[in-house]
């Protein structure tokens, strides 16, 4: 049995945004209850150039797209920010010592 695995070569990131429509939450509110969004399906998510609701298919992968670029960002403001702490520990410090 042969088994389809693997990354889809076809499939490329492309820029999503939260949907305007229910501000990303995926449901709007209706009379008497929430009903699914149907500018983004549901999917809380929309394709910034487009404006149209990903593929479900389509979703996952720009999700997990989205959120690796996020931790990236996130990993790179983490280091950034020790960094500058560690400059702040380490700094001259004779701003508040007047010596006297
Ligand atoms: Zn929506």
């Amino acid at each position: 049995m042969r088994k389809q695995h693997g990354p889809d070569l076809t499939r490329k990131a492309k820029p999503i945004s939260r949907c305007v429509t229910c501000h990303g939450r995926g449901v709007t509110k209706g009379v008497f209850y929430e009903m699914e969004c149907s500018s983004c399906n549901g999917e809380g998510w929309t394709d910034k150039v487009t404006g149209l609701p990903l593929e479900s298919e389509d979703a996952r992968f720009q999700l997990n797209a989205y959120t690796l670029r996020l931790e990236q960002q996130i990993a790179h403001l983490q280091r950034t920010q020790t960094h500058h702490q560690e400059n702040n520990r380490r700094g001259p410090g004779g701003s508040h010592r007047t010596g006297d």
